[in-house]
């Protein structure tokens, strides 16, 4: 059985996984809980402008203001994105188990809420194969189909629903059979734009293009 967020970490980079099961690693950052938080303050913050400018928004209040009023005309089941029937949901399912911050009820549908910034559209593959876990660890539990899932961005004011695609399903089967399969320090990524963010780039030994540019090398 994989955690989400060990799926979502297998999907990044295995190696990440691999320090990450040997570390131990697992309290979420006060910073984290903040912004997540602020998704299930969205009401306010659309009319409270104390509360939004108090916010740990990441933009412009006005400009957020207006993400967020987008998405709550475009989004169909916004009331229970608002004001969710559950609230930080263990799931547990046939492969994976985790948190889904948010589970919709009609149409079925899990939402997790993301602390860094959205990419220009859709969501980080990463975070699709979360989604994605949550969505069948969710389908499993209510012997229900799930076909949606719901990636919330609440630093950024961006809540973006998902089909569960046979690309994204294809990429978290993917990270299942990654996640089972180390067993020891998986190659480096070949492509270090993931490794400026990474927590364990000195482990790794991984030098980025700005740490070489800074010193000049
Ligand atoms: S520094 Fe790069 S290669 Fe090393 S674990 Fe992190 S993401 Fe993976």
């Amino acid at each position: 059985m994989h955690a989400f967020r060990a799926l979502e970490t297998a999907a990044y980079c295995p190696r990440k996984l691999y320090y990450r099961r040997r570390e131990g690693r697992g309290d979420v950052p006060d910073r984290v809980e903040t912004v997540r938080s602020l998704a299930f303050e969205y009401e306010q913050l659309l009319t409270d402008d104390a509360a939004l400018l108090a916010a740990p928004i990441e933009i412009d209040p006005a400009a957020y203001r207006d993400r967020l009023a987008s998405a709550k005309a475009s989004i169909d089941a916004w009331e229970q994105v608002a004001d969710p029937p559950i609230r930080d949901a263990d799931l547990e399912g046939r492969e994976a188990r985790g948190v889904a911050h948010k589970v919709l009820e009609e149409p079925l549908a899990p939402s997790l809420a993301f602390a860094g910034r959205p990419p220009e559209n859709g969501v980080w593959e990463p975070q699709a194969v979360r989604l994605v876990a949550a969505a069948k660890a969710l389908a499993w539990e209510r012997e229900r189909r799930v076909e949606r899932a719901i990636a919330e961005y609440p630093a950024y004011g961006v809540v973006r629903p998902i089909d569960l695609t046979v690309r994204r399903t294809a990429a978290y089967n993917r990270a299942v059979r990654t996640a089972e399969s180390i067993d020891a320090p998986p190659a480096r990524l070949a492509n270090d734009a993931k490794c400026g963010p990474c927590s364990f780039r000195e482990e790794c030994g991984v030098e980025t293009r700005s740490a070489a540019t800074m010193l000049g090398l």
